[in-house]
């Protein structure tokens, strides 16, 4: 799950000693063109930046699984997505992607931002189950795939609602409505806005 951290909750500020970890970027080449096309595009591919994020995991920390779809949900405001333990589907803040999608200045932006947060849910998934550890794989794995500088490394580097704390201003839902948007990994055509 994607949350907002407590540390930002009670502070204000984001605690960025969650996200220190040694990092030897040298010992791995940079993949600056690793799949850079797909968040590039003028066009939001969710099944391409979907596979992206499974090609990239396998990558850089060798894990996959197959089987799940994505949905969209009217969750909490301080909810981005998540993933239920042993379940099917990778759930998006409906709201939070709608906001997301006219806020982001670019649609490379914007489609890192959707690449961050499925990776996010993607680590749990394939067996990262620790909040934290999941945190660390998703900044790293953005890293390695693009690059420290790259928005799709600084954004899964950071908090999400410190980047963007206009999402705490935003309707929070609570998940009653679910939107099934499509099975990933099959041959349906691609859900593209
Ligand atoms: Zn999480």
């Amino acid at each position: 799950m994607l949350f907002l951290s407590d540390e930002i909750n009670k502070t204000g500020k984001q605690n960025h000693s969650d996200f220190d970890f040694s990092f030897k970027e040298d010992k791995f080449p940079h993949v600056i063109t690793f799949g850079e096309q797909v968040l590039e595009s003028e066009r939001t591919d969710y099944n391409e930046i979907f596979k992206l994020v499974k090609k990239s995991v396998k990558k850089f920390l060798g894990k996959e699984r197959t089987g799940l779809g994505l949905a969209l949900s009217n969750l909490p405001n301080t909810i981005g997505a998540y993933w239920q333990l042993g379940g099917n589907y990778i759930v998006l803040n409906e709201t939070i992607v709608g906001y997301m999608r006219s806020a982001t200045h670019t649609t490379k932006e914007f489609n890192s931002f959707l690449f961050t947060i499925l990776a996010h849910e993607y680590i749990h998934s394939v067996g990262y189950v620790d909040e934290m550890e999941a945190r660390r794989m998703t900044a790293l794995v953005t890293r390695m795939a693009f690059g420290k500088d790259h928005i799709a490394a600084r954004i899964g580097s950071s908090d999400l609602w410190q980047l963007y704390p206009s999402l705490l201003l935003l309707p929070s839902g609570d998940g009653s409505r679910m939107k099934i948007i499509n099975k990933f990994d099959s041959d349906a055509t691609s859900y593209i806005t």
